[in-house]
């Protein structure tokens, strides 16, 4: 079956009982057991699995060409679960600009607990390599790089990290698996923030962990998923099973669009230069024209000047919405630098754009007057 199709069918059925199309939200929290003391239907207790939550796992685990995944209520708590899945002394790699609050928890909360980890600049082969330590038993990389849109090798990193003994797992947010699929590339895990184009209208937050295959630190993230409990409401899981309907139509859409406002802003007197990985000038873009089958809805540019000349780019702008996250139907544009913590390595002078749905048009006469000066 194909993807788009797939994106429509899988983990949906007509309800059997009442035979309603859109399967209805099953806010239950517990299940009745059987006169024997058994589960006759699978479910025991809404935080170890309830079927709303179930049908979003099936169709992220087909989605991603996996055989199972496993959704949180959040991004960062599915990284997070996937690095508590760990053992103290296991050292992991992580890029150098590894999402923000993924550094935070490695940082305060995991290395206090004995992980221990490396990081580097994950775009550079020869550096990654040289982090890869006995006791290393996961790579973590994220690509395209957020804000930057730096380019890593899903397919050598999979072969240096496996030739070390560790797993590799591939934060595939920004791409969504219409453009990337990691676990096709060599990744033994993909990790999402579904929170972003997967759900697709910034109205849910959560996360997934898909595997290629099943092994033990899969079983150990799905038995902190259950006990743990940093689990999704059925609600989160029915309208992030909703927003994949469209994800294909969604993510071409904003890649497209995104393509043309890049080439476009590129010739604009007050940009400094573009980050976009569909852009030729991009540092990356043999290797994303290899892994990726498109370049995504996420842009960056550097004003020219100082902070002061973005900051006050973002303040002008009327039809894009300036705030945080991305991958929704509505254009939104942020100062990053300035949300990151002190010490970030995003340029003071950086713009990270989303584009949303709206006409390609209605985007560049937005950006056109904020960018006048
Ligand atoms: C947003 C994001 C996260 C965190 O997801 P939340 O749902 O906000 O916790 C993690 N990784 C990447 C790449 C993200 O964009």
């Amino acid at each position: 079956m194909h993807f788009d199709t797939q994106s429509i069918h899988i983990g949906r059925g007509i309800d059997p009982v009442t035979g309603a199309l859109v399967s209805p939200i099953h806010l239950s929290t517990t299940f009745e057991r059987g006169a024997e003391g058994d589960y006759p239907h699978g479910y025991i207790y809404g935080r170890s699995g309830n079927p709303n939550r179930n049908a979003l796992e099936v169709a992220l685990a087909t989605l991603e060409q996996g055989v199972d995944a496993a959704v949180f209520g959040s991004g960062s708590a599915a990284t997070f679960t996937l690095l508590q899945a760990l053992k103290t002394g296991d050292h992991v790699v992580a890029p150098q600009n590894v999402y923000f609050g993924v550094q935070q928890m490695l940082n305060h909360i995991l290395e206090p607990w004995g992980l221990q980890y490396t990081l580097v600049d994950t775009t550079d082969l020869s550096a990654l390599a040289a982090a890869l330590q006995p006791n290393t038993r996961l790579v973590l990389i994220e690509t395209p790089s957020n804000p930057q849109l730096a380019i890593t090798d899903i397919q050598a990193v999979a072969d240096l990290a496996h030739q070390a003994g560790a797993y590799l797992a591939c934060d595939n947010t920004i791409p969504s698996p219409v453009l990337q699929r990691p676990l096709e590339l060599g990744a033994d895990f993909v990790v999402h923030a579904t929170t972003k184009y997967l759900a697709g209208h910034s109205d849910v937050i959560g996360g997934a962990v898909v595997t290629k295959e099943m092994n033990g630190l899969f079983e150990q993230l799905r038995l902190i998923q259950s006990i743990g409990g940093a689990v999704p409401s059925p609600f989160d899981c029915w309208l992030t099973l909703r927003g994949l309907q469209t994800l294909p139509l969604r993510v071409r859409a904003q890649a497209q669009t995104a393509q043309a406002i890049a080439h476009w802003l590129q010739q604009h007197p007050a940009v400094e230069q573009v980050l976009y990985p569909g852009l030729p000038e991009h540092l990356g873009y043999a290797i994303a024209q290899r892994q990726m089958q498109g370049y995504g809805g996420l842009l960056s540019i550097l004003v020219k000047g100082e902070q002061a000349d973005a900051v006050a780019v973002a303040a002008r702008v009327q039809l894009f919405t300036r705030a945080t996250s991305f991958g929704g139907s509505h254009s939104t544009l942020e100062h990053r630098a300035s949300i990151e913590a002190p010490g970030t390595r995003t340029p003071p002078n950086l713009l990270r754009l989303s584009i949303g749905l709206e006409h390609v048009d209605d985007l560049m006469a937005d950006l056109e007057q904020a960018l006048a000066v």
